[in-house]
């Protein structure tokens, strides 16, 4: 069953419209929520998982949740305010993400396609990618394409300044997400925007992985191969601490 409304589902085709993402491809059968606590209505489902997760879920405005039952609900929460859409649109690109590659994979089981890490890290890129492409071309910007950047490279230098012992895939996490904020900025105003800013990559594994990413933009890019990008990230898995 489809629950979803007709706002959501013209959102979605000006979505597919401007980013040029997923043209011909019908929205995935999800449910969305819009709830005032994610962990709450996971534990409901899946008291386990929730668990496991806990620490993830109540840091996130949004959740691509796979049930019991093999089905995806996306939650929002309302505590999201100004960020709703971008959540909204953030939440459906992993739903796309998953059922793509479920059907590439044949693999019916959406939890095994969603445990694949590399797989799930690169949605975390493409969710951020095709979002931030969205709102830029929509919305265009309230500053100057310069500071918008310089944003993001604060935004990078506070994060390893105070993070640099934490575990290597929440570094890898938060930086495929800015790079794709990064590479979204830098599609819709190529003439400001270098491809390699100055002091944007801690270290060369992570320049290695913006190079990829920059060159596996859409899922059709990465859909038929997933062992490379299996090796990428575990190339990064190997690298010298920072
Ligand atoms: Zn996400």
């Amino acid at each position: 069953m489809n629950e979803i409304s007709d706002i959501v589902v013209n959102l979605l085709a000006d979505f597919v419209d401007k980013t040029e993402e997923f043209k011909g491809n019908s929205i995935p059968k999800c449910e969305l929520k819009l709830v005032d606590d994610i962990y709450k209505y996971v534990l409901q489902d899946d008291c386990e998982y929730a668990i496991d997760v806990q620490e993830s879920i109540q840091r996130a405005y949004g959740l691509c949740y796979i049930t019991k039952k093999n089905t995806i609900t996306l939650f929002i929460d309302i505590k999201a305010g100004m960020t709703i859409i971008s959540s909204t649109l953030h939440e459906f690109t992993h739903a796309y993400d998953f059922s793509l590659m479920s059907n590439c994979m044949r693999e019916k089981n959406l939890r095994k396609v969603q445990a694949n890490a590399s797989f799930r890290l690169w949605s975390e890129f493409h969710a951020e990618y095709l979002t931030y492409l969205y709102l830029f071309r929509v919305n265009g910007l309230s500053k100057s394409e310069i500071e918008v950047f310089e944003g993001l490279r604060g935004e990078l230098e506070k994060f390893f300044g105070e993070n640099q012992r934490m575990e290597l895939s929440k570094l890898v996490d938060f930086t495929v997400r800015l790079y794709g904020r990064y590479m979204a900025l830098l599609k819709t105003y190529p003439d400001t925007m270098k491809k390699y800013p100055y002091r944007f990559f801690v270290n060369k594994d992570f320049l290695r992985l913006y190079d990829y990413l920059y060159e596996h933009k859409t899922f059709d890019s990465i859909k038929g191969n997933v062992s490379e990008l299996e090796s990428v990230f575990r190339g990064l898995e190997r690298l010298s601490r920072i």
